[in-house]
């Protein structure tokens, strides 16, 4: 048995909050300040129930289709991004769309399309359920194939093997990705790569940040929801580096049975995961006689993108500056 003196949590720099859903979730609060209630958001902003439970305590509404919301409301698309005839509907009901799609999600959206009309045929590695892959496909639905990280790739036809693409979903596992387009390149020799990497920035730095701790910690608990993909894929990242590693919501997920004979416990959180969260698991796990904390070390983000310009506008209309502010 560990002395408890020896016991410390590692915890992953970076994690928690990408740009994108920093922006998101900016978005809804503005948005709410400046134009007030009712406000609807379409699908969870970002996929974090706390984060949706906070904003719906303030009064936001969220719904899962337009159809909910009622002609001329105004309504967010979430951070996931929506295919073009969710566009097409919000505009035939007259709602006031805030678009809080990740530019990240959009840059993707824009591959599509310029494929498609270069007549591409497009795999699209991604989790064919997860709302980003979806909108991704509503942009050229005849070119596009989705093609699940766990799919069968010996099972894809396409017209002409000599006019191919792949894109990928931004939140995938950077090692699954890589070995999935090694065997799409044996099938299709001539399968074109996006001309920058489509899994964003933040997928990949918190993803080493966790494969860090897997050199220091013997567990390591990712806050996150189940349905936040980036926040899985630091779990598998972990666990194929041989490290137990759990996902959970909040303390009372927590199983002590995990941290039993445990000395150093690693502790990240998904992009969409508040740094309350962590703090609170943190002042957990110190309860539970781990009192030191050290710190992960990985690369410094600086990635900020700017509010919808209307939005930004109406906030200021809000908020106007004072003389020498
Ligand atoms: S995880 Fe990446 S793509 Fe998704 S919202 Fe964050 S920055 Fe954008």
């Amino acid at each position: 048995m560990k002395e408890t003196g020896d016991r410390k949590v590692v915890l992953a720099f970076p994690r928690g909050f990408c740009a994108g859903v920093v922006r998101a979730i900016d978005i809804v609060k503005l948005a709410l300040e400046a134009y007030g209630q009712p406000l609807y958001v379409r699908r969870e902003i970002v996929h974090n129930k706390f984060v949706v439970n906070e904003l719906h305590e303030k009064g936001v509404l969220f719904v899962n289709e337009l159809g909910e919301v009622p002609a001329g409301s105004r309504v967010i698309f979430s951070a996931h991004g929506v295919p073009p005839e969710v566009w097409a509907e919000a505009e035939a009901r007259r709602l006031k769309v805030i678009d809080a799609t990740c530019p990240l999600v959009t840059k993707v959206h824009k591959e599509a399309v310029k494929y498609a009309r270069d007549g591409y045929a497009i795999v699209l590695i991604g989790h064919s359920d997860h709302d980003e892959v979806i909108g991704t496909l509503g942009e050229a639905p005849g070119n596009i194939i989705v093609l699940d990280p766990e799919g069968d790739i010996e099972r894809l036809k396409v017209a002409d093997p000599a006019k191919i693409v792949y894109l990928t979903q931004t939140t995938l596992s950077i090692n699954d990705t890589r070995r999935i387009v090694e065997k799409l390149r044996r099938r299709f020799p001539r399968i074109k790569a996006p001309n920058s990497e489509d899994i964003c920035y933040a997928t990949q730095n918190r993803q080493a940040a966790v494969l860090e701790l897997t050199n220091r910690a013997e567990l390591i608990l990712v806050v996150g929801s189940a349905n936040s993909s980036n926040s899985r894929r630091l779990v598998e990242v972990a666990q194929s580096a041989g490290v137990p590693a759990h996902l959970i919501d909040d303390i009372e997920d927590i199983q002590l049975s995990w941290i039993r004979d445990v000395e150093t416990i690693g502790l990240t959180a998904g992009a969409s995961a508040p740094e309350d969260l962590v703090e609170r698991v943190v002042a957990y796990l110190g309860g539970l006689g781990y009192p030191h904390i050290e710190p992960g070390s990985g690369v410094m983000e600086h990635v900020q993108f700017s509010l919808p310009p209307e939005l930004a506008e109406a906030a200021a209309a809000h908020h106007p500056r004072r003389p020498g502010e």
